[in-house]
């Protein structure tokens, strides 16, 4: 007997689901406590801006009514905020919306879409969700390898995938040579620059990304209210983009896709900066603490320029579990490739110290037995 599922497309039945952080409320349950700490997801510790707040309140009054679907009002305050016209922006229920969009776009199957290997799982699952084939690069000591994934192109490559910085690495490319790379990349080419950790990043290091939209119509930027704005629960998202390929991007989107309380929360939030000051401040304070913590344990990390950092440890996937009866939700790695590492978001310094506190036991747990 031939059932459904068994006609459903080889390329989407081959799909590996993408694995969630575990959820705070299912730990608490499972262990019967109620301390636990979250520092699973890159998500923000301070939360959202009360301005965000009281406006998403607000926006309650009218829930009975669709949202605006073309988000007048928060492409607006994009706009501004970017110098940029409204028809280059593209707005999403979170950024993997907007990731989704060019992939069912601009890719069908028999063309193929590049990415780093220890890049964002997303990229390869919008690639695969439609047919076409994902080329992973392999990185430079865990950071994308630009002229590996230039030299990757074929004929059939249509987007180029770049995270920067990269999750779960927390890797960061050169702004000079990103833009080298993408003089280099043919025009027909897309290339999607996913800045979803842009706000945390010192304004030295900043890439001049979205000044360089005027010098190459084939880029992409996406970025998020779901980090620094810390609205993960909300799900907005952005592309700034050509407005050729933001036309293109809309005609694929639902035209619902972005809900109002979503769109108001997200408008206000942009407005405070002040809080994102505050959010950007803490991080800075808390990846110190904890560089400085895991250091003291002698664990190796990759130094991350985002909201969270990787670290090596032996019996990683043990500690992990280890972490989680101790009521420490971290994030193991291992499906991106990095079976011996552990990411650990940024919180709050509390949440930080019990973090450490925990590793630190076990760690030296582990040192009695083995010796
Ligand atoms: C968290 C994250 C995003 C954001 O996803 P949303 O759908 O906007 O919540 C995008 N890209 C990377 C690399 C991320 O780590």
């Amino acid at each position: 007997m031939t059932l459904p599922c068994d006609l459903a497309p080889a390329y989407i039945r081959g799909i590996t689901p993408y694995q969630p952080g575990k959820p705070l409320s299912e730990l608490e349950r499972e262990l019967g406590i109620h301390n636990a700490i979250k520092l699973a997801s890159n998500e923000n510790p301070q939360g959202a801006s009360p301005v965000a707040v009281r406006a998403m309140q607000a926006a309650l009054a009218d829930i009975s009514r669709y949202p605006d679907g073309n988000g007048f009002a928060l492409k607006k305050a994009l706009s501004e905020r970017f110098a940029l016209d409204p028809r280059q922006l593209v707005l999403g229920n979170g950024s993997n919306d907007v990731l989704e969009f060019v992939a069912r776009a601009f890719l069908k199957q028999g063309s193929n879409a590049i990415y780093s290997r220890h890049a964002f799982a997303v990229y390869a699952l919008v690639v695969q969700s439609v047919g076409a084939a994902g080329i992973e690069v392999a990185a430079n000591n865990y950071a994308h390898d630009l002229d590996a994934m230039l030299a990757a192109i074929t004929d059939n490559t249509r987007i180029v995938f770049i995270a920067n910085p990269n999750n779960p690495t927390g890797t960061l490319l050169d702004a000079g040579a990103l833009r080298k790379f993408l003089e280099a990349v043919p025009e027909e080419v897309l290339v999607v620059l996913d800045e979803a950790y842009y706000e945390y990043l010192p304004h030295e290091l900043r890439a001049e990304s979205i000044a360089w939209l005027r010098d190459f119509p084939n880029l992409i930027i996406t970025r998020t209210f779901s980090k620094a704005y810390g609205l993960a629960g909300l799900r907005v998202g952005y592309a700034l983009t050509s407005a050729s390929i933001a036309d293109l991007m809309n005609r694929v989107r639902q035209p619902f896709n972005v809900n109002s309380i979503a769109l108001a929360g997200a408008a206000a939030a942009l407005s405070d900066v002040d809080h994102v000051a505050r959010v950007v401040e803490n991080n800075f304070l808390g990846m110190a603490q904890i560089m400085r913590g895991l250091s003291n344990l002698g664990l190796t990390t990759i130094p991350s320029y985002a909201n969270f950092i990787s670290f090596r440890v032996d019996r990683a996937s043990e500690i992990y579990n280890e972490l989680l009866k101790k009521g420490v939700i971290i994030r193991p790695i291992a499906s991106y490739g990095m079976p011996e590492y552990l990411r650990v978001t940024i919180g709050l310094k509390s949440e930080n110290d019990q973090f450490l506190h925990a590793l630190a036991e076990l760690l030296q747990v582990e040192a009695q037995r083995t010796s």
